[in-house]
């Protein structure tokens, strides 16, 4: 049985969460597998009803989970909140830093339906197929920074640290994903400007000697912001530090169609936190408009890299394709010939389709 820690959140989180369950519960039933479900506040919810936006009960509970599924967190009615007691701030990077999670899986995966959802020309987005590990804890967001008064006005800072360590822990992860997928490594950094980019180029170069059989291809941000949008299906694995990471794969998420269909992991300690790549989307919040699929496939990637069910984790992908390939859009994925569907529609045809499936298999 697994343990998993429902935090719903703010936002779409209440209304996408359910709708991964649902999945699960399928998953449960047509694998034979038992998933317990515990549910605790987080985020804006969490301030509103305790106080503060990572209660210790919700960190206890992770703690004693095997998985955390997360909603989203945030919204403009906290947004006025000091930076340190903001949802995000004095939620997420806790949780992420106590949970040891120091890599960030991104993928960005063109379901071949949606090449018309793209923002780019269909030959240019087909067929892409990446993966971006970020490393999550450390970098310009964990370094020494300051802001003060001067003579003539202020000044501020932020420091971009790394340690040979951080370095290696994260590369070598990234090493290992390569190998479970097409064997070619992209490792992101600004080592003409940047001295804790030539540390990170000089770590990659030592280690890749340990894995002979995955090729490395430096790359300089700029340009690797340039050739996601050029040519996309020239990634595979990217690996790079934090900051960039989160420029980039906010970037690669678009390629896809929409950041409703972006899942993520947050990998490293013994409990994994798994959570769509969007936010709580205030806009669409409570309408039944929000796109549960980067839920669902954050619920798939739970699947393979916590319990490594990756037959289970294959099948929801499936099932999520060919819900697409029947014409099911919710309205953020939307081109003229599809049908819009609600967030719970949505859902139940993952679901159904899943189950069809699946039996069929066994059958
Ligand atoms: P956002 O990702 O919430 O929304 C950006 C755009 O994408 C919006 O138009 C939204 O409707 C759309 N979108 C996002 N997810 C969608 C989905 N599943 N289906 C359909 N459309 C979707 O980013 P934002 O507007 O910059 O931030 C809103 C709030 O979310 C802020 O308070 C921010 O702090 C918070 N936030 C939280 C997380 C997190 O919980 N990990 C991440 C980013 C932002």
């Amino acid at each position: 049985m697994y343990k998993i820690a429902v935090l719903p959140g703010d936002g779409i989180g209440p209304e996408i969460v359910p709708e991964a369950i649902k999945v699960l519960e399928a998953v449960s039933r047509l694998y034979d597998i038992e998933f317990q479900y515990t549910e605790a506040l987080i985020g804006g919810a969490a301030i509103d009803k305790r106080g503060q936006a990572l209660p210790p009960e919700t960190l206890e509970l992770c703690y004693q989970s095997d998985a955390v599924l997360l909603g989203s967190v945030g919204g403009p009615k906290w947004d006025t909140l000091p930076a340190e007691k903001r949802p995000e701030t004095a939620a997420l990077l806790p949780l992420r830093k106590k949970l040891g999670l120091y890599a960030n899986l991104r993928p960005a995966y063109l379901f071949a339906p949606l090449a018309e959802a793209s923002p780019l020309k269909k030959e240019v987005v087909s067929g892409t197929d990446l993966l971006i590990v970020r490393e999550l804890t450390g970098g310009l967001y964990f370094g020494e920074k300051k802001r003060e008064k001067t003579v003539t006005g202020e000044v501020a800072y932020d420091t971009m640290v790394y340690t040979t360590e951080e370095i290696e822990r994260i590369v070598r992860l990234a090493f290992t994903i390569a190998r479970q997928r097409r064997r070619h490594l992209t490792s992101v950094d600004k080592a003409n400007v940047l001295t804790s980019s030539r540390l990170w180029r000089d770590t990659v170069e030592r280690l890749k000697n340990e894995y002979p059989d995955v090729t490395v291809t430096h790359m300089y941000v700029d340009n690797c912001a340039m050739q996601l949008v050029r040519r996309p299906d020239q990634f595979d694995v990217i690996v790079t530090e934090n900051t960039f990471g989160d420029i980039l794969s906010d970037q690669a998420s678009v390629l896809t169609g929409s950041l409703g269909m972006i899942p993520s992991a947050s990998i490293g300690g013994r409990v994994a936190l798994y959570e769509p790549a969007g936010g709580s989307a205030p806009d669409i919040a409570g309408q039944q408009k929000a796109n549960p699929l980067a839920m669902i496939l954050s619920a798939a990637m739970m699947l393979k890299y916590s319990f490594k069910l990756d037959q289970a984790a294959a099948a929801v992908e499936s099932a999520v394709d060919r819900v697409l390939a029947e014409g099911y859009r919710t309205q953020d994925i939307y081109s003229p010939g599809t049908k819009v569907v609600g967030t719970a529609a949505m859902g139940d045809l993952v679901r159904q389709e899943l189950e069809r499936e699946t039996r069929w298999k066994k059958s």
